[in-house]
Formats: C-alpha cells, sequence, structure tokens
C-alpha cells in the first residue's frame, strides 16, 4: 500500500534513525562445519552430509580459514577481536534448517567495538560504528517458484546449509537512506578489498536486513523500530528506507503508534508489507554450541592475520591523491577494485612519469570509454599501450593531437595502442628551421597576441604553441616546439 504524500514540512520535524545488519558469505573452500563444497549454482542438495543436514550423531569441526577470514574482516572494520568467543545455537523451526537450529554467536561474538567512514553531504566524513561481527552457518533454501507444481508445492535445496557467514551490525548512527546507502558501499568494497567474500548480491552472499524508527527532532529516546528483512541491492535498501521513514511518520501523525515487526520489501510496488511481528531474542533459546568448544584466537594468529590486509580502499586513496596529485573522483574511479588498483599501480611504476599514466587512463582512454558506454575491462588499449603513450608524451616523441589520433584509432579498429604506434609511427618536425618558419607566420599573422605577451601576459605562449601545432598538423615535437616559440616571442 504506497504511502499518501507527506508534506516536507512534517518530514522535517522527525529525524530517521537506521541500523543495518549484514550477512555475507565468506569466500572459503567448505562449509563451516562440514567438509561440503562451499559453491554456489550446484545441482540441488549435492553439497551435503550428515553434519550440514543435521543428522543424528554427526559432529560439527570448525572451518579454520572461516575464522582468517572473520577475522580479517573484523580487523578491517577496526573491531577489538575477542581473545575467547563462543559459539551458540540458535533454536527456531524453518523447513530450509533441518538441524532445528543455527550454530552461530550471542552474548560473545567473535569481534565488536568497530567502526566505518562514510563521506557525508557536508564535505566531511562520519564515523558509523559497528556494534559486532559474529560468525555462523547459513541455511538452506526453499524453492517457492519455477517447478511445474509450484502453485502446490514448495520444494528444498540445502546446499547453502552451513556455509559460512559473517553477520556485521552496525550501531543505530545511520541517519538518512543516503547515508545507509553510502555505508553499504564502503562496507561492501572493505570487504572485497579483505577478500573475505564475493559480495555477491544476486547470488544472495551479501544481504541486508535494514532497522529503522523516527523521532521527533530534539527527542532522545529513540522511536520503535521496524525491521525491513532481505532488501536485494543496495538502491532498494535506500528505497524501502525512504518508503518505511513516510510510513512511520504517517502513522504517527495520524494518531497511531509504530508497531515492532518485521517488514517485507516489495520491489513491484516499491513499499514494505508487514511479515511477522519481531520476535525477541529469548524466543530463540539461545545456548552455549555443546560440540564446539569456545573459538580462541591467540595474539599471534592476530598479528598474522592483521599482515594479510591490504591496504584498504580508504586509506589508499588517500595515499594515491597525494601520489598521483589525482581529485577524489579520479581516486575512486582508480580504486573501484582492489584488482584494478593494482594493475593501474603496477603499470604506473614502470613509468617515466607515473602522473602522466594516471592522466592518460582516466582522461583520454576512461573519457573515450564512457563515452561509448564500455567498462574498462572493455578497452582495446591495455595498460602498457597507457604507459607506452605517457613514457612517448613524456619524451616528446608524440603530440598529444597525435595521441589523441591514434586512440581513435586504436578505438575504431579495437586494437591496443603499440600496435598501432608502430604501423604508423607518426612523423615528427624536429627540424628547427621548418618550426621556426612555421612560428615566424604564426607572429606575423597575430600582432595583437604578440603584443599582449610582450606587455606581459606570458600565458599567451600557449595560444602560438597551439596554433603552430595545428598547421604542423600535430606533427610539431611539443618540447622543441614550445622552446622556440618561447624564444621567438622573446627575441
Ligand atoms: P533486536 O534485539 O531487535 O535484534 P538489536 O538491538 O540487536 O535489535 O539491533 C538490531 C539492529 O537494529 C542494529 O543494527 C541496531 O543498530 C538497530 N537498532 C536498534 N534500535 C533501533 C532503533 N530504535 N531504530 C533503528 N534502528 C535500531
Ligand atoms: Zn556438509
Ligand atoms: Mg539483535
Amino acid at each position: 500500500m504506497p504511502v499518501a504524500a507527506i508534506s516536507p514540512d512534517v518530514l522535517a520535524k522527525y529525524e530517521p534513525v537506521i541500523g543495518l545488519e549484514v550477512h555475507v558469505q565468506l569466500l572459503t573452500a567448505t562449509k563451516m562445519f562440514c567438509g561440503c563444497a562451499n559453491r554456489f549454482g550446484a545441482d540441488p542438495n549435492t553439497n551435503t552430509c550428515p553434519v550440514c543436514l543435521g543428522l543424528p550423531g554427526a559432529l560439527p569441526v570448525t572451518n579454520a580459514k572461516a575464522i582468517e577470514f572473520a577475522t580479517l574482516a573484523s580487523l578491517a572494520l577496526n573491531c577489538q577481536v575477542r581473545e575467547r568467543s563462543i559459539f551458540a545455537r540458535k533454536n527456531y523451526f524453518y523447513p530450509d534448517l533441518p538441524k532445528g537450529y543455527q550454530i552461530s554467536q550471542y552474548d560473545k561474538p567473535l569481534a565488536e567495538h568497530g567502526w566505518i567512514e562514510v563521506p557525508t553531504s557536508s564535505k566531511t566524513n562520519k564515523r558509523i560504528g559497528i556494534t559486532r561481527l559474529h560468525m555462523e552457518e547459513d541455511a538452506g533454501k526453499s524453492l517457492h517458484d519455477g517447478f511445474s507444481d509450484s502453485a502446490t508445492r514448495t520444494y528444498l535445496d540445502l546446499n547453502r546449509c552451513g556455509t559460512p557467514l559473517a553477520e556485521i551490525v552496525s550501531e543505530p548512527d545511520i541517519r538518512t537512506p543516503d547515508e545507509a546507502f553510502e555505508y553499504l558501499t564502503r562496507l561492501k568494497e572493505i570487504l572485497l578489498y579483505a577478500g573475505v567474500s564475493d559480495c555477491n548480491m544476486e547470488e544472495g552472499s551479501l544481504r541486508c536486513d535494514a532497522n529503522v524508527s523516527v523521532r521527533p527532532r530534539g527527542q532522545e529516546k529513540f522511536g520503535t523500530k521496524a525491521e525491513v528483512k532481505n532488501v536485494n541491492s543496495f538502491k532498494f535498501v535506500r528505497a524501502a528506507l525512504e518508503y518505511e521513514i513516510e510510513r512511520q511518520i504517517e502513522v504517527i501523525e495520524s494518531g497511531g503508534s509504530v508497531k515492532q515487526e518485521t517488514r517485507l520489501w516489495n520491489a513491484n510496488d516499491g513499499s514494505t508489507y508487514s511479515m511477522r511481528s519481531k520476535e525477541q531474542a529469548h524466543d530463540y533459546r539461545y545456548f552455549p554450541e555443546p560440540d564446539l568448544p569456545p573459538l580462541i584466537v591467540s595474539a599471534e594468529f592476530l598479528s598474522e592475520t592483521r599482515k594479510k590486509l591490504p591496504e584498504l580502499p580508504e586509506a589508499r586513496r588517500a595515499r594515491m591523491i597525494a601520489e598521483y596529485e589525482l581529485s577524489v573522483q579520479d581516486a575512486h574511479t582508480l580504486t573501484a577494485s582492489r584488482e584494478f588498483a593494482d594493475r593501474f599501480e603496477a603499470a604506473a611504476r614502470t613509468a617515466r612519469n607515473p602522473r602522466r599514466v594516471a592522466n592518460v587512463l582516466l582522461s583520454e582512454v576512461g573519457g573515450r570509454l564512457k563515452a561509448l558506454g564500455l567498462e574498462q575491462e572493455q578497452s582495446p588499449v591495455s595498460m602498457a599501450g597507457i604507459v607506452l603513450v605517457a613514457d612517448l608524451l613524456d619524451e616528446g616523441k608524440i603530440s598529444s593531437k597525435q595521441m589523441k589520433q591514434l586512440f581513435d584509432v586504436c578505438f575504431e579498429k579495437g586494437e591496443d595502442f603499440a600496435a598501432v604506434y608502430e604501423r604508423e609511427k607518426p612523423e615528427q618536425i624536429t627540424d628547427a628551421s621548418a618550426l621556426e618558419k612555421l612560428i615566424d607566420e604564426t607572429i606575423a599573422a597575430n600582432p595583437k597576441q604578440v603584443e599582449q605577451y610582450r606587455a606581459g601576459k606570458k600565458t599567451m605562449a600557449g595560444f602560438f604553441v597551439g596554433q603552430v601545432m595545428r598547421a604542423s598538423k600535430g606533427q610539431a615535437n611539443p618540447a622543441l616546439l614550445n622552446e622556440l616559440v618561447t624564444r621567438k616571442l622573446e627575441g
């Protein structure tokens, strides 16, 4: 049911409070407590064994790699990792949970007290607290659609049972749907850099539940929250929050009170609807898992794991902004994935002038890709090609006009730069007397500009360089041209 439009004045009277719970599947080869393959897309019920099916007498054994990944994620999110954490049984009945309980962590989670920084509309970053990161196992999947008898039957695929998860719970520090979107974007980026999850939302390896309440501005006490479950894209999380905030304000404005409940997002009509009243922790009858010992994270393990952390996105951007003289936006483009940032930096370091590599990549190649609607991976020009361009420019062996002409050919024919350059080897005029002739003609034809230059407007030199470059069809050696133009104008 869509919410009636609320006037901006009424909206402005309330402040939203948002906290997010994010589940990510960890990229281990095998499951959390058994040796079954942890892989998406296998035939239904083929990756199962007595442990993950919860058959009587089967005992869980903790996957060391899952602990390492969860610890890596905790450190990347600035959490304090507990030396001793406890696995607990969370008991509930559901057809996709054959054991009748999920092994999770409860009052002693792996890690607590973390934070991440998100950009805000005012240029400063805002720190969003992370309450906890705990480990748990995933449940199976109920398949409601896609079978000829789906109208009357639900099928079960238990392959996902026992998949290792990290659940990351934020503090109720988020205040707007946009901030929630930013938080998720940064969180995903950090987890991808840390290499602990593929964070693929379509395949369900990253899932988000959004908790939201509203309170009159100025009131300290939080309002009653609703939890919106399983929203499958960050944009939908933002939309679901926008909807839910308006719905709650409308309830309060019309004299009602918000119910504590679990709601589902409906992407078809852009609304949320009530699924069930919210269960309380005691409904789950949590107790320590008797089949597993406490999880001990030693100081040595922690410091070994810390060494495996790569430079994280925020720090990397700050360094690259300084090192390559980038804008914030360009830094974001270059660090969009760790793999791309690595490829860029490995290439840039082999160039005479790394900054020029960034420049060519972003403005020349990036601009063309953008205009054509292509992704970086679809570029005909390789990183090595870009380094070659940067070096040729740096040595003055090609002019920027010639670079553009060569790139035109690359993009027209889908060829890399080196091949095009070798074939076309653009002519260069390095003969000073030929250039001087062109410069003399240009100076004679533009007396006003000469006057301006001689009156102190030194930037006019650029005008002459441009004119002569054009007259030479882009073939003038740039360094020589610069030098000769200045000499002539001064002389
Ligand atoms: P529950 O006991 O209902 O699971 P928790 O206290 O564990 O609630 O919090 C779950 C999530 O909800 C956290 O991300 C937390 O920040 C957020 N949260 C808690 N209280 C509120 C509130 N009043 N409004 C919005 N979010 C909240
Ligand atoms: Zn198994
Ligand atoms: Mg809770």
